[in-house]
């Protein structure tokens, strides 16, 4: 009797600590239409078609992706709007020159928001396009600046995308390119392996800093970018974050958690992740798996690659 009472507890346990590990990720991809280099004879159309591929093989429907409708230049990126609402994804505002608030002005900045809508209503009709991720991840480098941007948005039913599950995934994208045009195999398989293993190992990171300052797992938000490398690898991605116990849920069910309510009050020239604006506005040091897994980025090697 003692056995088998102690064989369910430990049975209880396995589940809760498979149950614990599950986290909940809204995905979210930048740069609409183009972003990065293109490895030879690649289109943007079929960048976007191998992306939306991975997210239908996955059965992921609603995906935002954040566009700048200054990159609409031909029908080759026009297709990838296209086929991106026709796959059931939907497209937000990411201003539309993708616009650094460091070096510009708040009501250059709200035109350059608003210079976006007529093309986001053109593709996404009735839908709701009313999210918006800040370039660079820049909301502002002076008081003025950041409520002036965020009192627009709020006043014009716009939600801010926050990212909180991010690892630099841009850096991959021109080096593979790069190497393509070069036929470097060895360094292929490196880009490959160290995408996904960063890729991978942001989950941790991304826990750690949301234990740190909520005692939980917030509903997490992920950058990607519509690079080629990105839409290479999202499959392998995906299918190593399902392994890890990644359930994937949409932006706006992300944004219901409240931890996005709050106001970091961050001012900063440059970006930095919704978590890290916290964990700075309370004067916390970064947890250690944080720093290592920032530090394990290999952005100098990547920059040497197939020079
Ligand atoms: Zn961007």
């Amino acid at each position: 009797m003692k056995i088998i009472l102690k064989f369910k507890r430990l049975l209880l346990l396995i589940i809760f600590i498979k149950y614990a590990s599950a986290i909940e990720v809204a995905i979210t991809v930048d740069d609409l239409p183009s972003h990065g280099d293109l490895p030879n004879d690649i289109s943007r159309t079929k960048i976007a078609i191998t992306m939306l591929a991975a997210f239908k093989k996955h059965d992921i429907s609603g995906v935002y992706g954040f566009i700048n409708g200054y990159n609409v230049t031909d029908q080759d990126t026009k297709n990838v709007l296209k086929l991106w609402v026709d796959s059931g994804q939907l497209l937000g505002n990411h201003t539309y020159s993708h616009m650094n608030i460091t070096a510009n002005a708040q009501d250059q900045y709200i035109t350059n928001i608003t210079q976006n809508e007529p093309i986001l209503r053109q593709f996404m009709v009735d839908k709701n396009y009313k999210y918006f991720r800040y370039p660079y991840l820049r909301e502002g480098n002076t008081k003025d600046k950041r409520d002036a941007i965020r009192k627009f948005l709020f006043d014009n039913n716009y939600k801010i995308a926050e990212v909180t599950l991010d690892f630099w995934d841009y850096e991959w994208n021109n080096p593979y390119a790069k190497c393509i045009y070069k036929k470097d195999k060895k360094s292929i398989n490196f880009i490959k392996k160290s995408y996904l293993d960063s890729g991978i190992a942001a989950i941790p990171a991304a826990q750690a800093l949301s234990q740190l300052l909520f005692r939980r797992d917030i509903k997490y938000i992920l950058l990607l970018h519509i690079g080629a490398l990105d839409a290479q690898m999202l499959d392998q991605l995906l299918t190593q974050y399902k392994k890890l116990g990644v359930k994937f849920i949409s932006l706006p069910d992300a944004l219901s958690d409240k931890a996005y309510n709050i106001n970091s009050g961050t001012i900063r020239d440059t970006g930095y992740t919704f978590l890290n604006e916290i964990r700075v506005s309370r004067k916390l040091h970064n947890p250690d798996i944080v720093k290592i897994f920032y530090d394990s980025i290999p952005e100098n090697k990547l920059a040497a690659i197939c020079k």
